[in-house]
């Protein structure tokens, strides 16, 4: 079986065995899983060579006059990779670490997140190579307007649906909202999600990635026999992601005793008040200078001796050189990518139960998808109505995998990547090769 799904070039092996692999690289270790996953389920060699390559990889230029009135260009790419369940769906990020082939591997993982949740849409993905916190309100409005039309042949609510992703909100998917529909000539509020309420967003779209976080955390610890209201947290990146989960399980009665953001990282084993750590980011932009527990290292907070750790930052941050050292008992992956697919054979060794990023951080894109319906039905639900639904879905996704891992006597992840697989290839084999 697995010389026929040897045309991948991305099998991870330990990186101290075959020093040309490169651990950290996104689209190898989404790969790697992917290949796994596919030979469990035998996947035939056609659809398996789909379902490697993206259907759209677009690149472009962005100039923009800055506030000084000197020219920048900035690069922007935006990729879908597969729109076989439906429109491509994934976020924008905005980041200097921003390349091709990182956006491609998040728009893969975008695909068998939806597929995962099974919602109706494909994978996308869109970046733009900037530092948004060195650019001005005027700047940044002015590169996503340009970057919007460099895109809009790709974009619409049938085709590709953008939403926030690293260092964009609400209001730059108001800008791309507004730039599309200048261009259609009419006022279209689904082709972005993750809008601001007044113009179509939806209730409780802010917090649900960081609700469904804390709703699969719940199920992985009563599977495991543990509680929610006993256990302690310890959670890497502060921004919507993960000062949501934070904020929602200490609402469970779970005790947070480590938080770090970019700039500063705390442990207090009596448990961090959260919501005065959100006030403190709010007015001054950072953890910076926060009182609330004892400054240690940012990879400290990755190996505190913690009941869950919630990675909710960037890809790679755990990886061959630390997963010794976890200490957690469950991971949630918050953050897209955030174990490295070498590392993942450590934390099973370890005995560590993951809950692999395109389960455990789905609850956003599934709020989208009640966005987008909300949009086109021009029917608005109540908050308690998306979280019901949402919760719904999450433990019936959460249910679905479990099972999965168990009747394959594997892991979270493998199992989460061969559900997403096995309903992607069935509609591509449903639908056959237009040719
Ligand atoms: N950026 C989020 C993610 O990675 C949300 C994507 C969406 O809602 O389309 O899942």
């Amino acid at each position: 079986m697995a010389s026929k799904h040897r045309l991948s070039t991305s099998k991870i092996v330990h990186p101290d065995k075959d020093p040309v692999l490169n651990e950290e690289n996104p689209f190898d270790a989404m790969m790697s899983r992917f290949d796994r996953a596919a030979e469990l389920l035998d996947l035939e060699p056609g659809i398996y060579k789909i379902l490697r390559n993206a259907e759209k990889q677009i690149t472009v230029s962005c100039p923009i006059v800055m506030d000084n009135g000197e020219v920048e260009v900035f690069t922007g790419h935006r990729v879908l990779y597969n729109t076989s369940r439906g429109p491509g769906k994934g976020g924008i990020r905005f980041d200097m670490h921003v390349t091709l082939e990182e956006v491609t591997a998040l728009a893969a993982w975008m695909t068998w997140k939806s597929a995962v949740v099974n919602i109706p849409f494909g994978g996308a993905k869109g970046g733009v190579v900037c530092d948004p916190l060195k650019m001005s309100v005027g700047e940044l409005e002015r590169l996503t307007r340009r970057y919007t039309v460099g895109i809009i042949q790709t974009l619409g609510p049938d085709s590709d649906v953008p939403a926030p992703d690293v260092n964009t909100n609400e209001r730059v998917m108001a800008w791309v909202m507004d730039t599309y529909s200048m261009h259609v000539g009419h006022t279209t509020t689904a082709v972005v999600t993750g809008k601001p309420v007044e113009m179509g967003g939806s209730l409780g779209r802010r917090e649900a990635t960081g609700r469904g976080c804390t709703i699969v955390t719940t199920d992985a610890l009563d599977h495991l026999g543990m509680h929610v209201s006993k256990s302690t947290i310890a959670v890497q990146g502060f921004g919507n992601v993960g000062s949501t989960a934070a904020m929602l399980l200490e609402e469970a009665g779970a005790k947070i005793v480590g938080i770090s953001d970019r700039d500063a990282a705390f442990h207090n084993a009596k448990g961090i008040n959260i919501k005065q750590a959100i006030e403190y980011v709010k007015k001054n932009k950072s953890l910076k200078g926060f009182k609330g527990g004892d400054e240690i290292q940012g990879s400290e907070l990755l190996t505190l001796d913690v009941d869950v750790l919630l990675p909710a930052a960037l890809e790679s941050v755990i990886t061959t050189k630390n997963a010794h050292d976890i200490r957690a008992k469950v991971v949630c992956e918050g953050a897209n990518g955030p174990t490295t697919a070498a590392a993942d054979s450590i934390l099973d060794e370890k005995g560590v139960f993951v809950i692999p990023d395109i389960l455990a951080n789905a609850g956003g894109v599934t709020v989208s998808y009640f966005e987008w319906v909300q949009d086109r039905g021009g029917y608005f639900w109540d908050e308690k109505t998306v979280n019901d639904r949402l919760t719904e879905i999450m433990r019936r996704s959460f249910a679905d995998v479990l099972a999965l891992s168990k009747s394959h006597k594997g892991n979270m992840r493998t199992a989460a990547y061969m559900l997403s697989i096995s309903r992607v290839a069935s509609v591509h084999r449903l639908r056959g090769i237009y040719s």
